[in-house]
């Protein structure tokens, strides 16, 4: 190498030190009163290409300031880039100026230096906005935020499951959000990597910008976003400082209003490139440490990401530039408006009622900015938004979306698939578009295979707000204005071990002797008896250990179906079983499906043998015009893909036994913490006085007081004292935490 840089250059080198480099090899060569760069690339005509670009390109720049950027080099011959054989290869090598200076990722950094950064950034961008070169033009590149579908083959580099979510999710909000608005933004030739590593700082002044390898010609923004993208990192309040860097930039280069309000979905995109390109690299070099540099950062930063309302992102950052925010209506107007035309027996939850925006994984977003904690919605099972769902329901929307009259793949794809998941007896399934439809439909089923028409139903259970729903739902037809008990209907009391009269171990032989002494006195046949496993409108009640496997038999004695509402406590949310029937040890006749299974796209189902489907099939056809429609099924698909690619149910358990030993230590402390209950993601708390009765307005101060510190639970059960957590399968071990933190907290000041 000597050699050649005398040869070449005329330098006689002192000392030559190889550095590190992502994709290239960099050597700084000292001579006794100078410093360089020698840069080597293994040889390509495009590169070479773009690397003669790069050097025009700081040659340009080296003309308005001669020592912020680096400054190519010419040979004896006057070239800036040639290609020579060096160590047996073809390179592309060059010779650049070396600037002095501390990295701005190893400096203490300052709301002053950062928004310096921000000035320095927008001046540069000034310079390059009289530079013009067709092969920076035409450049296609996995580190351009524009082309972010080029990264897409990395996403399964990526080895947790959830994190590829994380990522997916971002790119889906990326071509949802900036995609359309992409052509509007104004181009520029940009550096395209400001990270703190690529920044010189003296004497606390940014002074230099190096390594315009990835030099692109994109929408400026991403110019900024880049550069904030690095500087958040590790920051305990990120958004703060985007603001000190975006103020420095926005006075020098304003920004216009929608660059500004495009920046949150950049800066996630540019995340979720960096954490692509690190899986990939990783697997193609595990060691290669400088690959992986920030890989850990971007991953935190992603999730901090996650949890920031785009609204709250989009606001902080007009207020850093001087712009107005942005004010949604207040929520008192909407819910006038929405009076007009939706009754309010349509009720609202909480005191101060929530105007949401959007939602993703276990986050909620208002129109304020305010994210919430989602400890409550058992419906998006796999979390809000989650990227394969929608993406399903995306693609098959677009491509066929009809009834069950025609023959379709996703059909019986879809039926088996589920079916799969069922003891072998549980063989067919009807489609239909709720809980509510299910229950409906698994009452006929039961009466058609029976021939009888009275039901046994349990107190304090909920199962639709069909006709005959309400008639098999205590918690509504024993409602002060419900409409009362059917003479069909027979309601066995709650097997209740916290409450209830029989505790013990053999509680549950107890209740089931009384469910069949009551089924006898009945003195009727009846066609079935219907339960959820876990009572939720009960207010999170376990049955008793052993109630229904006393039960069923007696039930199936005198010709009578077993149904399970699997309606909540299905699709693994239990931890310990996919099906809350696996908890008591029996099989079913009859299955109730609904909320988890389209994660918010409704749809429900009842799954049965082959002989009760077979007596249905004597009476008249049956037709749901959207159940078991092909986008359905496809929504279906993905739901099932997820719980099992991202392992949500043994994932419920090990969090929902978190949760559980946290809600128990904070039992110790609070006599009013009655009772912990449930398994997995399904938690019951209920909340008691000192004479250990239902505390009602207790429970309904810490929901509210939790809503107020942005968590989402519900009470539930009978006296409305029992809160409720059924959170989204993805929530986490720190979100627990959170919860049992803030419940700690309320009850220590009420
Ligand atoms: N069964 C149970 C156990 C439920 O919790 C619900 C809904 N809360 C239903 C049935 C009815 O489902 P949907 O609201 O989808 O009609």
């Amino acid at each position: 190498m000597i050699d050649i840089l005398r040869d070449l250059y005329n330098l006689p080198p002192i000392e030559i030190k190889k550095l590190a480099g992502y994709d290239n090899v960099n050597y700084l060569v000292t001579t006794s009163n100078n410093i360089f760069i020698f840069k080597t690339y293994t040889y390509d005509k495009d590169l070479f290409d773009l690397v003669v670009a790069e050097s025009e390109l700081l040659d340009h720049l080296s003309k308005s300031n001669d020592n912020h950027y680096p400054k190519p080099i010419k040979t004896k011959n006057g070239e800036w880039t040639i290609i020579i054989d060096f160590d047996r290869r073809r390179t592309i090598i060059r010779l650049l100026s070396y600037l002095e200076g501390d990295f701005l990722a190893e400096v203490k950094h300052s709301p002053t230096l950062v928004k310096a950064f921000g000035v320095f950034l927008a001046n540069t961008d000034l310079q390059l906005q009289g530079f013009n070169h067709y092969t920076i033009r035409a450049r296609r590149y996995v580190w351009d935020i524009q082309h972010l579908d080029l990264i897409e083959p990395f996403i399964q580099d990526i080895s947790e499951p959830h994190n590829r979510s994380i990522v997916e999710y971002f790119i889906q909000q990326y071509s949802e959000v900036v995609l359309p608005r992409l052509y509007e933004l104004r181009k520029s030739i940009i550096h395209n990597d400001a990270n703190d590593w690529n920044v010189l700082v003296n004497n606390g002044q940014i002074t230099g910008l190096i390594d315009f390898g990835d030099v692109v010609y994109a929408p400026l923004v991403q110019e900024i976003a880049v550069a904030i993208t690095y500087v958040i990192m590790g920051k305990k309040d990120p958004l703060q400082w985007a603001g000190y860097l975006l103020n420095g930039y926005h006075h020098h280069f304003e920004l216009e209003t929608m660059e500004i309000d495009l920046l949150y979905y950049f800066i996630a995109a540019r995340l979720c490139i960096s954490v692509c390109n690190s899986a990939h690299s990783k697997k193609l070099d595990p060691k290669n440490e400088y690959i992986s540099i920030s890989e850990e950062p971007a991953w935190e930063l992603l999730n901090v990401w996650l949890s920031i309302n785009p609204v709250k992102a989009k606001n902080k950052f007009r207020t850093a530039v001087g712009n107005p925010v942005e004010q949604a209506d207040p929520v008192e107007k909407k819910i006038e408006k929405r009076h007009q035309f939706i009754s309010p027996i349509v009720t609202l939850s909480y005191n101060k009622p929530i105007y949401m925006d959007r939602a993703a994984f276990q986050y909620m977003y208002d129109v304020y900015g305010n994210t919430y904690l989602d400890a409550y919605n058992n419906i998006p099972h796999v979390g809000h938004s989650h990227p394969k769902v929608v993406e399903a329901g995306q693609k098959q929307m677009a491509i066929l979306n009809t009834n069950t009259r025609y023959v379709y793949d996703l059909l019986d794809e879809y039926a088996e698939r589920l079916l799969s998941k069922f003891p072998s007896k549980l063989n067919k399934v009807f489609f239909v578009n709720s809980g509510s439809a299910a229950s409906d439909l698994a009452i006929r089923l039961a009466r058609h295979h029976t021939m009888h028409d009275n039901i046994m139903v349990m107190e304090h259970g909920y199962h639709g707000h069909t006709i005959a729903g309400i008639e098999v739902s205590d918690y509504k037809f024993s409602k002060k204005r419900g409409p009362g008990q059917k003479p069909w209907i027979l309601k066995t009391p709650i097997p209740d071990t916290y409450r209830g009269k029989y505790k013990g171990e053999d509680a549950g032989q107890k209740y089931a002797s009384e469910a069949m002494d009551l089924l006898h006195n009945f003195g009727k046949p009846v066609a079935a008896f219907i339960a959820e496993p876990i009572v939720g409108c009960g207010g999170q009640v376990p049955l008793a250990p052993g109630y229904l496997q006393h039960l069923y038999g007696a039930i199936r004695a005198q010709g009578a179906v077993c149904i399970s509402d699997e309606v909540q406590t299905g699709f693994g949310r239990l931890g310990d079983y996919f099906w809350g029937f696996e908890a008591q040890g029996v099989i079913p006749d009859i299955v109730i499906l609904g909320k988890p299974m389209g994660n918010g796209h409704p749809m429900g189902a009842v799954v049965t043998t082959d002989e009760i489907a077979q007596a249905f099939e004597e009476g008249v056809e049956f037709f749901s015009s959207f159940g078991g429609n092909p986008v359905s099924c496809a929504i279906g698909l993905a739901v099932l893909d997820v719980i099992e690619e991202e392992r949500l149910q043994h994932h419920a358990l090990e969090v929902g036994n978190h949760y559980k030993h946290l809600m128990n230590e904070l039992k110790q402390d609070f006599s009013n913490v009655g009772d912990v209950r449930g398994s997995g993601l399904f938690l019951g708390f209920e909340i008691i006085d000192e004479n250990g009765k239902e505390h009602t307005s207790l429970a309904g101060h810490i929901k509210n007081e939790l809503r107020n510190r942005n968590i989402l639970v519900s009470t539930d059960g009978p006296f409305d004292n029992v809160l409720k957590s059924k959170p989204p399968l993805c929530f986490t071990e720190a979100d627990a935490e959170m919860v049992v933190e803030n419940i700690y907290e309320i009850l220590k000041i009420q």
